[in-house]
Order: structure tokens, then C-alpha cells, then sequence
């Protein structure tokens, strides 16, 4: 059955992710992006392992949240539970994106958090960028271990692996992931050549804003 209602967010999740491929946020197949639709009953998500220069509309795979297949004739992305758990227990997200942009990876294997140096950081993405705890690939412990963050701010660095941005759309998320990746990318090069400040105290509980390009 293919549901021809859910053809715009099926776009939507092709052509951010084909974006974020071309920005160099993933190596190969690696990342995945899903979106809830308006019922907030069902997941659109990437197929597992495609590349992104081929993938189309019609592969993106259709899942309710037990994980049980609606639409689709592809495995969905081995990280579906992890969206999942993240939707079942914040419902202040409908979208998200977990990409392996090098700069924030590279925080992720050191299990080191990124400090809040930058104005934008506190604007979108709550203040600092935690890591969450290591779980295996595909678990859901991968999303559980996120929950303490994202319930406060809407992107983490999972150890040992990347980011995952949420969002209330799928605009949001990614705009998110692109200032993750950029507050890395700033920090290295400013640790290149001495102590990054951190340019604002974090008042515990602030609300981002997150604004869509
Ligand atoms: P999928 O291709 O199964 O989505 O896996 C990519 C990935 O990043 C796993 O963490
Ligand atoms: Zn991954």
C-alpha cells in the first residue's frame, strides 16, 4: 500500500537528507532522518543502507510507533527505535535527524561535551551540546540514553557514534544539526590556538527557540 497523503513529507525527508549528504554530514549510507505525520501515529523514516543519491520518495518507509511496517519495501533505518523512543516520550518533537557530521563525531569519540561559546548555541540549541551515553547500534537504549538531554535541549552527541538533532519540524532538526556541526568545527579552531570563553552562563531551564531556514 503506498500512501500517497504522506508524499510531502516523503520529499521533505529525501531532499533534507540528500542536502545533508552533500554538506558532508555523513560518510557513505551512514545517518537517518524521520518526521511524524499529522496523526502523530505514524513515522517517516530512511531506508536502512541506501545511498542518498538514489533514494526517492517512494523508499522512504512508513512505520506506526511499535515499529510495525505500514508502507514500505525497504528495511526502515536500523536506528528506528531510537526515533521512536525519542517521539514515545517527547512529544514536543515530529522530527528528527541523526547525522555523523565529522566535527561533532569527533566530540562524540572523546565523549566530550562542546561548551556554549557561541550565541547561537544558547538560541537554538539550549546552551552547551552533551553527549549521551554509549549504547549499541540499533537498541533502543541508543534513544533512551538521549532522553535526559533532549527533554532540556533539542540536540545531543551520542559517544562514540554522532548527533541527533530533534525538532518540530524536520527544518528545525536540520537547522540544528547545521550549528552542532558548526560550534565543533569553531571550537577545534579556536582550541588550535588557545582556551575557548564561554561566552554565556546558562540559566538551567532556558527554552531555545529554534527557527527554521
Ligand atoms: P541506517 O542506514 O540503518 O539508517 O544506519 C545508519 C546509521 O547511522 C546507524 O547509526
Ligand atoms: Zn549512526
Amino acid at each position: 500500500m503506498y500512501q500517497s497523503d504522506l508524499l510531502p513529507l516523503r520529499e521533505e525527508i529525501v531532499a533534507t537528507a540528500q542536502r545533508a549528504y552533500r554538506e558532508g554530514f555523513m560518510a557513505a549510507t551512514s545517518g537517518n532522518f524521520s518526521c511524524l505525520d499529522k496523526t502523530g501515529q505514524y513515522m517517516a523514516i530512511t531506508p536502512s543502507g541506501m545511498a542518498y543519491s538514489v533514494m526517492t520518495p517512494e523508499d522512504i518507509v512508513i512505520l506506526d510507533l511499535n515499529g510495525n511496517v505500514i508502507d514500505g519495501q525497504h528495511k526502515p533505518s536500523s536506528e528506528w527505535k531510537m526515533h521512536e523512543e525519542i517521539y514515545r516520550h517527547l512529544p514536543q518533537y515530529h522530527a528528527i535527524v541523526h547525522t555523523h557530521s565529522p566535527n561533532a563525531t569527533a566530540y562524540a569519540v572523546l565523549r566530550r561535551e562542546i561548551p556554549c561559546v557561541l550565541v547561537e548555541m544558547l538560541l537554538f540549541l539550549g546552551g552547551s551540546i552533551e553527549v549521551a551515553d554509549y549504547a549499541s547500534q540499533g537498541s533502543a537504549a541508543v534513544g533512551t540514553n538521549c532522553l535526559p538531554i533532549l527533554r532540556r535541549k533539542p540536540a545531543c552527541l551520542l559517544a562514540n557514534h554522532g548527533v541527533v538533532t530533534a525538532g518540530e519540524t524536520l527544518a528545525q532538526a536540520y537547522t540544528n544539526s547545521i550549528y552542532v556541526e558548526d560550534a565543533a568545527k569553531i571550537v577545534r579552531l579556536a582550541m588550535s590556538t588557545g582556551c575557548p570563553i564561554p561566552a554565556v552562563i546558562e540559566e538551567e531551564g532556558s527554552k531555545p527557540y529554534g527557527i527554521s531556514i
